[in-house]
């Protein structure tokens, strides 16, 4: 075998679909997949980037904002990067074309856990002083309509001024969204905390509380803590630096990740990774922002950090350390780029648009990655 053939043997390439998405999502997208084209190259990290409708233009070129050829692109990826998605102002109804992308393609490929870390950057101006923890969010039923029944919508009104609203709990999704925050916590401060409103919701966030309760058991080494909901959004405020790990249900996720990313600096910092067994998902926190969207002013840190937390878990699942260590410098790059007064978007206070930032983000990377003291 010639010395080509058995490189490409062993390192073949991994398939990363991006859905730039609608609002900010083009522009964010974008400044992203330069920083990994800078990764790509300058690592050889054999990652191969395609690109697929989701949202309005898919709603444009196909009649549907989540096609099939979007969801067999995302099957067949190693790895997607989703841009927000305009949900709200979708003109047509969900059944006939109008669905949520980000909705679907969590359910469709399982992906379970919606780990969402946020953390004070050295430099960085933040409501708190000192926060590093990870909310590790079920992703796939919960108070959501559109991921928790098998047919029909978990809303519905039976009157014109009634409107009821169904939430979904089950014993296997508290389970395996627990093993997943413990599995983070033993990599980090060892420290969990499982938050509920089992006090009020006794029947369903009591089903949750007992199955978490179950995993974090099997973990003698962490320290587990319980907390209500409305305990946990002060608690975010008062004493951020205590926390860890949070493990909650999808909706209370949900909120104390973006309260929680608002305190350590910003929606525009806010990262995320959706994970199941055999598929990842980077997309950001935050929402379109059609306030600010085609304007050069996006904050794209956000994907950026979810992308290298796929980079993560892309290492950890085909053995390539490779993948990690771009992930480092990657999150380096950026914490650098946002340390500098100057070299900031406007949502932190700075000058640079969009493009100048990931400008700015690549060539920080380009001499991180030469730097011969990285190893
Ligand atoms: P949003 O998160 O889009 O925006 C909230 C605020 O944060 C706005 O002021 C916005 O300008 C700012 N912001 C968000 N991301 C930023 C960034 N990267 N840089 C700088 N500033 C940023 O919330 P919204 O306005 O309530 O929602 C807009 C649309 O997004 C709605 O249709 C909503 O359904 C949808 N949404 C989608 C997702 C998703 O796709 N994951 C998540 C939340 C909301």
């Amino acid at each position: 075998m010639t010395g080509k053939l058995f490189s490409e043997t062993i390192m073949k390439n991994l398939n990363i679909v991006s859905f730039a998405g609608d609002g900010i999502g083009p522009e964010i997208s974008a400044a992203t997949l330069q920083v990994i084209e800078a990764a790509n190259q300058a690592l050889g990290l054999g990652l191969a980037v395609t690109h697929g409708d989701v949202g309005f233009a898919a709603l444009e070129r196909h009649g549907h904002t989540i096609p099939e050829t979007t969801m067999e692109q995302a099957r067949n990826a190693d790895g997607i990067i989703l841009g927000p998605c305009d949900t709200y102002g979708y003109p047509v109804p969900p059944d006939q074309g109008g669905a949520n992308p980000s909705s679907k393609l969590r359910l469709s490929l399982d992906l379970y856990a919606n780990m969402r870390p946020s953390r004070t950057i050295p430099g960085v101006p933040s409501l708190v002083p000192q926060m590093d923890l990870v909310i590790a969010r079920e992703n796939t039923e919960g108070f959501y309509a559109d991921r928790n029944m098998f047919m029909g919508s978990g809303e519905f009104m039976p009157t014109p001024d009634v409107a009821l609203a169904v939430r979904k709990i089950t014993a296997a999704s508290s389970k395996r969204i627990t093993v997943a925050a413990c599995e983070e916590a033993m990599k980090r401060r060892k420290h969990l905390t499982i938050v509920s409103k089992a006090n009020v919701l006794k029947l369903s966030d009591g089903l949750f509380l007992r199955e978490a309760r179950a995993v974090a058991a099997q973990y003698p080494d962490l320290a587990v803590d319980e907390v209500l909901v409305d305990a946990m959004a002060s608690l975010l405020v008062r004493t951020p630096e205590v926390y860890d790990v949070i493990v909650t249900t999808n909706m209370f996720g949900d909120i104390l990740s973006n309260q929680a990313s608002e305190l350590a600096g910003g929606l525009g910092l806010a990262g995320s990774l959706n994970a199941g067994d055999t598929h990842a998902m980077a997309q950001a926190s935050h929402g379109s922002a059609p306030d600010i969207a085609s304007k050069d002013l996006a904050n794209p840190s956000s994907v950026m950090f979810s992308t290298s937390m796929l980079l993560v878990w892309l290492a950890e699942r085909h053995q390539r350390p490779a993948l990690k260590r771009a992930a480092g410098l990657i999150d380096q790059a950026i914490f650098d780029t946002l340390a500098n007064p100057k070299t900031r978007t406007a949502d932190l206070g700075g000058k640079l648009g969009t493009r100048a930032f990931g400008n700015a983000v690549c060539a920080r990377f380009s001499t991180l990655a030469n730097d011969p003291r990285d190893c």
